[in-house]
């Protein structure tokens, strides 16, 4: 039986824009991407909030062979990257493959045929040989559980999926959670609402960003011939010292350490009343959560209608929040800046997936742990990859991880082709090997101190694991063109 398709692409965010491309670049260009919203972007495209942006440095937050010399700014806001993507999927050729506003509800192997049934919201049934997961990791918004947060008679929204037929100007507004989004919109509205009441259960890092309008001069610098590799090469640098080589070298570079005298006293400087700024001085090390970069987070707690809220949230009613302490806050809207669910089993891929024997992939992560080899397949589930499992993120920019893991997907393709193989499959023992040294690795990863148990960091999972590949980005780099292609079995 001959499938629909031989690779089938789910979610056209970066991770299945790169995917498509890099096929394409190799040749094997048979493949449908199936994508729920409406546009390319994923993240950039779901995600519209007021000040929303990238705090990995633009040179660094873009395909190696795709590097804009237009971006506005050191960190270019998020309608920009959207653009970006709707621009390299034209660039590429890659949108008449893409099938919009549609859904993946299920994907399972069919033994006999050695292919993918992909289940799609739309009724139909897609075939496909080769399966890459991109539906992303910070996809699903996660709803704080919170008794009553449905009896809100105002404006409710998540962070994530942003109305703007709203119009905050005069509002009483409360936003519930102080994560990386928080800190940007924060900021944003508080200059136009009539109050602002910040609901913080965990107080986040937060440090200053070199956020400048790229000059004309540097815009020219780009244009010459290796101007966008040096800006590249000098951003990557920054990113790797400050990201991966901090966060999982941590007991031999412990830069780290010293971060948490620079974020007090970037504190003791912004903040003006001492009562704020104690509640806004995490009690855990830098590291054991994503810290957040803006220069007016903080400040914005001087003003006088921008309230911070440290009792804990007992619920919401009709008129608005209620804290433990008996204080009613009553607000006109209630925002939910409360993430994603993130590597919960149900979450990562966003639907379900049987492999060999109708085994799912949630079960055998909960029975085994989050665990797959080279962060890209898992035993038990052939013609599967995944741009963004378990271990393969080492913490730079998505888009070392996404051409890193494309690379590992595309040679398992191409041997396939090659040696005429319909089912390719990582073995058992490649599979534990890697997971093992994973686990070996981490305990130089900054991740381990004592005070991360105080940070409610999504960084953990349920079984305590923090499933980031402790490794540099180059070694990364490196395994996806080096691991040894015998790891996986070719039928
Ligand atoms: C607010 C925010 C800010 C961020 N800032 C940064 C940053 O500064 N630097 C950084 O490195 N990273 C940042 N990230 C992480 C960001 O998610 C990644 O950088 C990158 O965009 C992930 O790309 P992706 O394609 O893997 O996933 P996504 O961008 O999440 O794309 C996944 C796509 O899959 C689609 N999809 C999911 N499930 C299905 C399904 N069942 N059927 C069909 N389609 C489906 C989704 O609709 C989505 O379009 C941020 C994330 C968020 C949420």
């Amino acid at each position: 039986m001959q499938p629909d398709h031989d690779t089938l692409i789910v979610g056209a965010g970066f991770s299945g824009i790169g995917s498509a491309i890099l096929l394409d670049k190799a040749g094997l260009g048979d493949y449908l991407i199936v994508e729920a919203g409406d546009g390319p972007g994923g993240t950039w495209y779901w995600n519209t909030y007021p000040g929303i942006a990238v705090d990995i440095p633009s040179f660094s937050y873009q395909f190696s062979f795709e590097q804009s010399a237009d971006w506005s700014r050191t960190y270019a806001p998020g309608r920009e990257l959207r653009a970006y993507a709707e621009h390299c999927v034209d660039k590429y050729g890659v949108r008449s493959r893409i099938r919009f506003g549609t859904k993946v509800l299920g994907a399972a192997f069919d033994e006999a045929h050695d292919l993918w049934r992909v289940q799609l919201d739309s009724g139909d049934e897609v075939t496909a040989r080769f399966l890459i997961n991109a539906s992303g990791v910070l996809t699903i918004p996660k709803l704080p559980d919170i008794d009553g947060v449905d009896s809100f008679a105002g404006i409710t929204m998540h962070t994530a999926r942003w109305d703007h037929g709203q119009d905050l100007t005069g509002k009483r507004v409360a936003i519930v959670g102080t994560g990386a989004s928080a800190v940007q919109v924060i900021p944003e509205i508080a200059p136009i609402v009539a109050s602002l009441t910040v609901f913080q259960r965990t107080p986040i890092w937060c440090f200053p960003k070199a956020d400048l309008p790229i000059s004309r001069t540097a815009r020219w610098a780009m244009r010459v011939p290796g101007g966008k590799s040096v800006q590249r090469l000098v951003s990557q640098a920054y990113v790797e010292l400050t990201f991966p080589l901090a966060a999982h070298y941590f007991t031999v570079n412990p830069m780290a350490r010293k971060m948490s005298d620079v974020g007090k006293a970037y504190l003791r400087k912004q903040v003006d009343d001492p009562v704020v700024r104690a509640k806004l001085t995490p009690r855990y090390a830098v590291g054991c959560k994503r810290p957040g970069f803006h220069n007016t987070y903080l400040s914005t707690f001087n003003r006088d209608n921008v309230a911070l809220v440290t009792d804990p949230i007992e619920k919401v009613t009709g008129s608005g929040v209620v804290t433990t302490d008996g204080r009613s806050h009553d607000v006109d809207v209630l925002i939910l800046a409360t993430g994603f669910k993130v590597m919960d089993t149900d979450s990562v891929p966003t639907y379900p997936v049987s492999g060999v024997g109708g085994q799912s992939l949630a079960r055998f992560w909960d029975e085994n742990r989050l665990q797959a080899y080279e962060g890209v397949s898992v035993p038990g589930f052939p013609n599967m990859f995944t741009v963004f499992g378990p271990y393969g993120y080492v913490g730079s920019s998505y888009f070392a991880l996404i051409e890193a893991q494309g690379h590992h997907i595309v040679r398992c393709l191409d041997r396939a082709r090659r040696r005429g193989a319909t089912r390719v499959e990582v073995t058992r023992e490649a599979n534990d090997r890697f997971f093992a040294s994973m686990l070996r690795k981490r305990h130089r990863q900054i991740f381990w101190q004592d005070s991360c148990k105080l940070a409610n960091s999504y960084y953990f999972d349920k079984n305590g694991d923090v499933p980031l590949r402790p490794a540099s980005t180059v070694e990364a780099y490196w395994s996806s063109r080096r691991f040894p292609l015998d790891d996986y079995m070719f039928v």
